[in-house]
């Protein structure tokens, strides 16, 4: 368990909260916004931890009261995290296919449970992850726990797109800005954790400022698999045929939902492969934008912008549900074409 000052590469959000406490005006609602794995989720505990403890000093949690023993034991009972895991232990139809936070997920997690009193007493946190989540039925069933809880409460909404949350949300909370991390600061704690050089290298490339993605990826056998598609859009940039990239995708996003159900066996298998596609998608789309700034032949430019173009539509077929060998075939297909010689002379 962190303090606020261990968090690292988010000096102004921590420096808003150090002096919110410091003037004793933490609100009631806090909204975390910022990309997935900067460390929002950690600064929650981190100050829901110092928000709880029974004898904080200098903005640190004691780490000897009850509260701090209960909470570094993951038991707290008035620290409340809201996960999408919740969706299906709350889904009684068993219909639910775990994408909505509904009331039916918020009221028994959060809006009862703001409502009475807590049982250590020195008041209540809830972190609703991915708040986004929430559908509108539920944000507004919120928005009276926002503005008046019941005792000393802290809601902390986490989110990666503040602005799918309800104007009224956004106005009843005080968002605090989470900045992707830099990429050195990424690959220097990837390395504290174990990875070589050329690993963190790789890994804080691809994740793009998050060292929690940059961390699940490679665990996830990601990185590498995202080294190999680079070395593949290389070989097609310089003229070579793409015939092996569709089943490329198959079997890297294949594996990609195997290691999903691994942690969720209940997870779907046809929506983990699609996460799967749409990420790698994501990286060989990064791999042509990263290629555009350095290029001053003209032709080789608008080769590369074609190249994303052609990404962009698969993505978009992608979240359309069209038949994803078809979408692939076409990549490869547009791909080819476009940075094949013969290709380009035949048209
Ligand atoms: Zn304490």
């Amino acid at each position: 368990m962190l303090q606020l000052s261990d968090i690292f590469g988010q000096d102004a959000a921590i420096d808003w909260i150090r002096k919110a406490l410091a003037a004793d005006h933490l609100p009631h609602g806090l909204i975390f916004a910022g990309p997935v794995g900067v460390g929002k989720a950690t600064t929650a505990q981190a100050l829901g931890a110092l928000f709880l403890c029974e004898n904080p000093k200098h903005n640190k949690w004691c780490g000897q009261c009850d509260s701090c023993r209960v909470m570094a034991a993951g038991n707290h009972p008035d620290f409340h995290v809201i996960t999408k895991e919740l969706i299906r232990y709350h889904d009684k139809t068993g219909k639910s296919k775990g994408i909505d936070l509904s009331i039916h997920v918020v009221r028994p997690e959060l809006i009862e449970p703001a409502g009475r009193k807590a049982n250590m007493g020195r008041g209540k946190v809830f972190v609703v992850e991915q708040a986004d989540l929430m559908n509108p039925q539920a944000q507004n069933a919120l928005l009276k726990t926002l503005e008046e809880p019941a005792g000393r409460t802290l809601i902390i909404l986490l989110t990666d797109q503040p602005n799918a949350l309800l104007q009224t949300i956004r106005s009843r909370s005080q968002v605090v800005r989470f900045a992707a991390l830099d990429d050195e600061l990424v690959k220097s704690e990837l390395q504290k954790r174990g990875l070589n050089k050329s690993q963190a290298t790789s890994a804080a490339k691809y994740a793009e400022g998050s060292l929690g993605v940059a961390l699940k990826w490679h665990n996830e056998g990601v990185i590498d698999a995202a080294n190999e598609l680079v070395d593949q859009l290389s070989a097609i940039q310089s003229g070579k045929p793409a015939t092996e990239l569709p089943a490329w995708f198959k079997k890297a996003a294949d594996a990609y939902a195997e290691k999903q159900l691994e942690h969720d066996e209940l997870a779907s298998k046809d929506q983990a492969t699609r996460e799967g596609l749409g990420l790698y998608l994501r990286i060989a789309s990064q791999f042509f934008r990263e290629r555009l700034g350095d290029e001053n032949d003209s032709e080789e430019l608008e080769r590369r912008c074609a190249a994303i173009d052609a990404i962009v539509r698969a993505e978009n077929y992608l979240d359309a549900n069209v038949n994803i060998p078809l979408i692939f075939q076409q990549l490869a297909i547009a791909l080819e074409m476009g940075f094949s010689p013969a290709a380009s002379n035949r048209a």
